[in-house]
């Protein structure tokens, strides 16, 4: 096991463009299809958006 960005791999969540874990969230959306959060890569000033969807198990 080489993975030496522990906080990123608890979120799952890093900057797509230098894979930096340090993010920073401009807006949180609820959406239909799930929850939108418009986040700022601290190191790199790049913008990107995720949506987090909610599952139902049953
Ligand atoms: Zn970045």
């Amino acid at each position: 096991m080489n993975f030496h960005q522990p906080a990123a791999s608890l979120h799952g969540l890093l900057c797509p463009k230098c894979q930096s874990p340090d993010l920073r969230t401009l807006e949180t959306r609820p959406t239909a299809s799930g929850v939108k959060r418009r986040r700022q890569c601290e190191t790199c000033g790049h913008r990107f958006t995720t949506v987090e969807k909610v599952r139902d198990d049953r």
